[in-house]
C-alpha cells in the first residue's frame, strides 16, 4: 500500500542538494513512486520531486489532470519559446511567484522499468516539467521568480475575522 510522505519545506538543506541519478530499478523504486504519487494527490499538487520528501534522487511524478507521469533521470533535450506565469510549490507554502519558463520542451526520461521515454510538452505541463526538474538540481522557483505573489487567502480570512469582531463590538454597544 502506498503511503503519504512528509513534504519538507523551504529552508531544509535537502531541497538544495543536487539529486543523484537512479541506477537500480525494482521494487523499492516502484514503492517510492507509488508513495510520491499518493503524497502529491493528497496535497492537491500537480507535481512532486523526490527531494521534496527528503530523498535526493532524480525521480519526479506529475499529473496536470490528464494522468500520472513518472520520470526517472529526466533531462530536457529541447526548450523553445518563453512564457511567464505564476507558480506555486508544495515546499513553499502560501507563496507564489511569477517565473519565466520555456513554452515548449522535449524531455527524455526513464519509466519505472528503466525504459527510455520521450515527452513533448507545452504551456502549463511544460512549466510543471521544468519546475520539477529544477528541484533535482536543488533549484526552487523562489530563486528565479521575477515577482512574488502572496497567497491572498490568509489575508481574506483575517479580514473576515476582523469584520466579525467589529460586528460583535457593534452588537455589544
Ligand atoms: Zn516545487
Amino acid at each position: 500500500m502506498a503511503a503519504i510522505r512528509e513534504i519538507i519545506k523551504l529552508g531544509d538543506p535537502l531541497l538544495r542538494q543536487r539529486a543523484a541519478q537512479v541506477r537500480r530499478f525494482g521494487f523499492r523504486l516502484e514503492k517510492l513512486l507509488d508513495d510520491m504519487a499518493c503524497t502529491m494527490y493528497a496535497s492537491n499538487g500537480c507535481g512532486l520531486a523526490a527531494p521534496q520528501i527528503g530523498i535526493s534522487k532524480c525521480i519526479v511524478v506529475i499529473d496536470d489532470g490528464q494522468g500520472l507521469i513518472e520520470l526517472i533521470n529526466p533531462t530536457i533535450r529541447r526548450a523553445e519559446g518563453e512564457i511567464s506565469d505564476v507558480e506555486y510549490c508544495l515546499s513553499v507554502p502560501e507563496l507564489g511567484g511569477e517565473v519565466k519558463r520555456a513554452e515548449s520542451i522535449r524531455v527524455e526520461a526513464q519509466d519505472r522499468k528503466g525504459k527510455i521515454c520521450v515527452y513533448e510538452a507545452e504551456g502549463f505541463l511544460a512549466r510543471i516539467f521544468q519546475h520539477e526538474i529544477d528541484h533535482l538540481q536543488g533549484r526552487l522557483f523562489v530563486d528565479i521568480m521575477t515577482r512574488e505573489v502572496r497567497d491572498e487567502k490568509p489575508e481574506k480570512l483575517q479580514n473576515e475575522a476582523q469584520e466579525q469582531v467589529q460586528d460583535e463590538a457593534q452588537n455589544n454597544e
